[in-house]
């Protein structure tokens, strides 16, 4: 099939708030080197409102406020509309087609062991009151990624299980109905640290529902204040004392955004991050100068972003704009797939000429017959 050779990318995020720098290093930096690398042939970028719909449905202001949030944070993180597609989920319909038909092809026992759905129920406190949709979600991402045919997923960690139950029911649905969809490969980002990137308060994952972000947008003195209040190695105590960088955050955040020039720019006397965890382990290394550096670093990394947002800020119908056409353009292409998915399936029953014949035939036979018989019966009554 001519589009399976192309090079497809779709990623997303649920507007649940503004994005963190979680966000940033697990996903959108890789995005925007991406698109700028000119190697896809197509990139689609969801914002993936009906998602978040799933957990938040007593709270639909909130997920109508952030679709704003989330597209501002993206423009200011450097996606450019010209190269990418961006879209909302729910101005999609065909996703939910997709989605339909695919939950046929998982079980309820499978979806309860997606680990990663395990965790989030856990932290979402949903108790007996789950709401299907949540634990179906993954049913969802699957049609939103197949709908594209996207073959390149650059997400963080915590979406493995989603991809590979996504493959699974493209193995299941091909297997059944003919090769129709498209095998999807998880990116993730090279840098260990920026796969799961930590809260602020050391917890395991920065996430908006758990209040530990620090923001794209946020000012340099919140960056600041955040990262000075930030959680460290609690061994230690003195300057002096050896300190443990593994699992220390202020490390992991480190070694996620800071670049040898970070180090020529403001930390010189070391000659890299290597070389700043040697002394730190070795004691004599205050964590104030750490995280001093870290602020300094974070903020050079936001900045331009920052200014970027600024700008794009002040045409706010213009950004919406920008999601009509592209929820419009990402709409063509699900169509396609979907019509596709109807094919394969037989339900494309108002197009499939031969089907209406066939039927019409047979149709026509039975009534001839009937009325055979009737004249028949007719004329031996007589
Ligand atoms: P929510 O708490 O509402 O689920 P979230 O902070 O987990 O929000 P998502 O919108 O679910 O954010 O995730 C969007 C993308 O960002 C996904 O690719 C996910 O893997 C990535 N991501 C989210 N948090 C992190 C993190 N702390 N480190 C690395 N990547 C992350
Ligand atoms: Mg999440």
């Amino acid at each position: 099939m001519e589009e399976q050779k192309k090079r497809i990318m779709l990623t997303g995020d649920r507007p649940t708030g503004r994005l963190h720098i979680g966000h940033y290093v697990g996903s959108l930096r890789r995005r925007v080197e991406l698109q700028n690398s000119n190697a896809f042939d197509e990139c689609y970028i969801m914002i993936a409102d009906t998602q978040a719909l799933t957990d938040n449905s007593g709270n639909v202001q909130k997920v109508r406020d952030n679709v704003i949030e989330v597209a501002l944070d993206y423009l200011a993180a450097g996606l450019d509309p010209n190269k990418v597609t961006i879209f909302v989920q729910s101005r999609v319909p065909e996703l939910f087609e997709l989605t339909c038909y695919y939950l046929d092809l998982v079980t309820l026992s499978r979806l309860e062991r997606n680990p990663t759905v395990k965790s989030e129920l856990q932290m979402r406190q949903f108790g007996e009151s789950i709401p299907a949709g949540f634990l179906c979600y993954p049913v969802s991402q699957a049609a939103d990624i197949t709908a594209f045919d996207a073959n390149i997923v650059p997400v963080g960690e915590d979406q493995a299980p989603m991809i590979e139950q996504c493959n699974e029911i493209v193995h299941k649905f091909n297997s059944l109905y003919g090769e129709t969809l498209t095998h999807a490969n998880i990116m993730l980002p090279e840098n260990e640290a920026s796969r799961r990137l930590p809260g602020t308060d050391g917890k395991a994952k920065m996430s908006k529902s758990l209040g530990n972000c620090i923001y794209l947008s946020d000012d340099e003195k919140t960056v600041t204040n955040q990262v000075m209040s930030m959680f460290t190695d609690p061994t230690h105590l003195r300057v002096e004392d050896p300190g443990h960088t593994e699992n220390n955050p202020v490390f992991i955040y480190l070694s996620a955004f800071a670049t040898d020039e970070h180090f020529k720019k403001f930390l010189p006397q070391y000659e890299n991050l290597d070389a700043l965890k040697a002394h730190y382990e070795r004691g004599g290394l205050g964590d104030v100068i750490v995280k001093r550096f870290l602020a300094q670093v974070l903020n050079d990394v936001l900045t331009p972003i920052r200014e970027r947002r600024k700008q794009y800020e002040a045409d706010i119908p213009g950004v919406y704009k920008m999601l009509e056409e592209g929820s419009l353009k990402a709409q063509a292409k699900a169509h396609e797939t979907v019509m596709r998915v109807r094919r394969a399936l037989g339900v494309n029953y108002f197009e499939d000429r031969k089907l209406i014949e066939k039927q019409s035939k047979a149709f026509k036979k039975k009534l001839a017959e009937e009325e055979a018989r009737k004249a028949y019966l007719a004329k031996k009554n007589k």
